[in-house]
């Protein structure tokens, strides 16, 4: 399809990459196989592109953790706030969603004339959420309890050690939302959103990276209806949700009603940090006028597309 030809009658696909997309559990992490991964959700986006115009967001997890490591191992170097790191992550994984992509779809059609580009998002937040009182969201690599007490930032024991916890505030809006709006109806493919977007608060007119981080879910959500996404699909390394989660009572859920996935959330059956913001998204999505919200797997995308597979959240 030709930008501007017949794009604006396509329905708008907003899919949001794990990130298992990037790295599976039990993988170290290697550019090589950063990509290989890459190949499953986006050969599927790929196919999904002909039928529906197409924003994909993303985590950074690993990405933006293996950046504060490189900075903690080597104190010579400058330590740059996490903004700026979020910032990066965007512009590594923006480039490696888009090269794998017009892969995928040079193999649909060698001479294909997708318009694919990945802009650099903020997020505004405010200076008065109140998770900047209680930061709660652990990043970066894991020290010791001699080592942590040495950092200059907060941090907190986890399973894995001591690590830095930052505040994650919630999404007000995704400043970028006019330009993306603008390149979807046009015909491009839009990479957005990146590790939840570079969190900004406002100055008067002018914007402040704050020391945070969003959650790419929720963020992802906030972008849907604010550029009219018909369809928010999260794809994740496990086929929905469920209930009894890791137990022997462990099933799926094809379909969640929103009312109770909110009481639900309410109850823990969807954990905050994991499979919670999924939900809490995707009820948000379809109560605000969102036509479809699924949670499936990154190997499942044209299925759930299809209404195949996943959990779907209806209102
Ligand atoms: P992503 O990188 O895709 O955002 P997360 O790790 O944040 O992935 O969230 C997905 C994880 O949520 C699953 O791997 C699973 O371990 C966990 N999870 C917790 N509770 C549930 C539940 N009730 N149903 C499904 N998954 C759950
Ligand atoms: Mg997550």
């Amino acid at each position: 399809m030709t930008p501007g030809e017949t794009a604006d009658k396509q329905p708008v696909l907003l899919v949001a990459l794990g990130g298992n997309a990037l790295i599976r559990k039990g993988q170290k992490g290697t550019t090589e196989e950063q990509f290989e991964n890459l190949a499953v959700p986006l050969g599927q986006v790929a196919r999904l592109s002909k039928r529906s115009r197409i924003i994909i967001t993303h985590g950074n997890g690993p990405q933006v953790g293996n950046l504060l490591l490189q900075q903690e191992c080597c104190p010579e170097i400058q330590r740059l706030p996490l903004e700026i790191l979020v910032a990066q992550t965007q512009g590594q994984i923006g480039y490696m969603i888009e090269s794998t992509l017009d892969n995928e779809l040079m193999k649909i059609d060698r001479e294909h004339d997708q318009l694919i580009v990945t802009v650099i998002t903020y997020v505004l937040v405010d200076k008065k959420d109140p998770a900047f009182k209680k930061p709660s969201k652990p990043i970066g690599p894991a020290f010791t309890a001699e080592a942590a007490s040495l950092l200059p930032y907060p941090v907190v024991n986890t399973a894995k050690g001591f690590r830095r916890v930052v505040a994650s505030p919630r999404p007000i809006t995704i400043i970028e939302k006019r330009e993306i709006a603008r390149l979807i109806s046009t015909g491009f493919i839009v990479i957005a959103c990146g590790g939840g977007g570079i969190p900004v608060v406002r100055h008067g007119r002018a914007f402040q990276g704050v020391d945070a981080v969003i959650d790419k879910d929720l963020a992802s959500a906030r972008l849907a209806r604010e550029v009219g996404v018909d369809m928010l699909l999260i794809a994740t390394d496990v086929e929905g949700a469920a209930l009894d989660f890791g137990t022997g009572r462990e099933r799926f859920l094809r379909r969640l009603d929103a009312s109770e996935g909110l009481e639900m959330l309410r109850r823990g059956v969807f954990p905050p940090g994991s499979m919670g913001p999924k939900v809490e998204a995707s009820i948000d999505f379809i109560r605000s006028g969102g036509k479809r919200a699924v949670i499936c797997s990154i190997d499942s995308i044209e299925d759930a597309a299809a209404g195949r597979a996943g959990t779907e959240i209806v209102a």
